[in-house]
């Protein structure tokens, strides 16, 4: 039977130990789709608190970072709010789980749409605490330079470093419809520099059910990701939350979640295309809140992992 390579493989294979990922949420950082650069309001699933638990939206008001504004008043809290984040959940990780080192995951916003003078900072005394092991960073297509691709190469070479892409759709009219702000030739360009220019370990997000698009649609974008050289792949069914501008389409009757079967039938034949040396790190959605209005079976994620499980072992794969 063959293995999916999860992320807990890949990183006992790799460390010989147990690795996990701490999510970190910094106050300060932004979207080049929310703060008017690109667009406003941001990709219409978009509601980040609820993504990101650890935010303090209320005071993120206050101050954004853009990459052409030198200043930050906020590094000193952020690097106080960046270490108690990682402390806190490493306790938890530890106690729980063992977990023995850590890869510190800057998930919330976009993580390289900074001066690079402050990503250096964040990034650097990330990995100077201790047990780190490297990094992961979520951004977009659209907010990286080749600067950061070179300066996140140097790090590459001593410590483990990924960038974490949206990618979501390859389809533009798909992502004009999602409100993304940029479109597939940008993602197909910066997706080439990062993994095959700057060889950079990148995994690519990837929505499954977004507006109007079929099965085939789905799997393309997962074969474009797969053929740019990605080496991990998040999926998850795209979900409505409250507050979000897709929330107001579902209410109106004009978006349509995909069914549970749906996206379990295009997952299966996704993982039935990714390479076994791809990892996987996330197959589907867990809003344990109510926040979630749509689908309900985006609730519960063990439900979800079961029925995916039973539905990989008839095609010979174990999750
Ligand atoms: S790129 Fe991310 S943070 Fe920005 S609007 Fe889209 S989902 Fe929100």
């Amino acid at each position: 039977m063959q293995e999916i390579l999860t992320a807990g493989r890949y990183w006992r294979e790799k460390f010989g130990i147990t690795v996990y990922k701490i999510p970190i949420s910094l106050l300060g950082f932004t979207c080049p789709n929310i703060d008017g650069t690109v667009a406003r309001g941001g990709c219409i699933f978009c509601e980040n608190e609820s993504f990101s638990p650890n935010l303090e939206h209320k005071q993120s008001k206050k101050f954004y970072l853009h990459p052409t504004k030198p200043e930050n008043p906020y590094l000193e809290f952020q690097l106080r709010q960046l270490e108690a984040q990682y402390r806190k959940t490493k306790a938890v990780l530890q106690k729980k789980f063992g977990a023995q080192k850590f890869i510190i995951y800057f998930q919330s916003f976009t993580n390289t749409y900074a001066p690079l003078d402050t990503l250096r900072v964040l990034y650097e005394t990330a990995l100077s605490l201790e047990d780190v092991v490297g990094l992961s960073i979520g951004t977009r297509t659209d907010s990286i330079t080749e600067e950061t691709l070179g300066y996140l190469q140097k790090l590459s070479k001593q410590h483990e470093i990924w960038v974490e892409y949206g990618v979501q759709s390859i389809y533009d009219e798909t992502l004009t419809k999602i409100n993304r702000g940029h479109d597939v030739a940008n993602l197909s360009n910066i997706l080439h520099l990062t993994c095959k220019t700057y060889e950079l370990n990148t995994c690519a997000h990837l929505i499954f059910g977004l507006p109007d698009e079929t099965q085939e649609m789905m799997l393309q974008s997962v074969q474009f990701a797969l053929e740019h050289g990605v080496k991990s792949l998040k999926i998850h069914p795209l979900y409505v939350v409250k507050q979000t501008a897709l929330a107001n389409d579902f209410n109106k009757g004009k978006f349509i979640p995909i069914t549970e079967e749906a996206y379990i039938e295009t997952l299966v034949k996704a993982l039935v295309m990714v390479p076994k040396e791809v990892m996987i790190q996330r197959v589907s959605a867990g809003i344990s809140n109510d926040t979630l209005l749509a689908p309900l079976w985006c609730g519960n994620k063990h439900h979800q992992m079961d029925k995916i499980k039973i539905a990989l072992k008839k095609e010979n794969i174990d999750y």
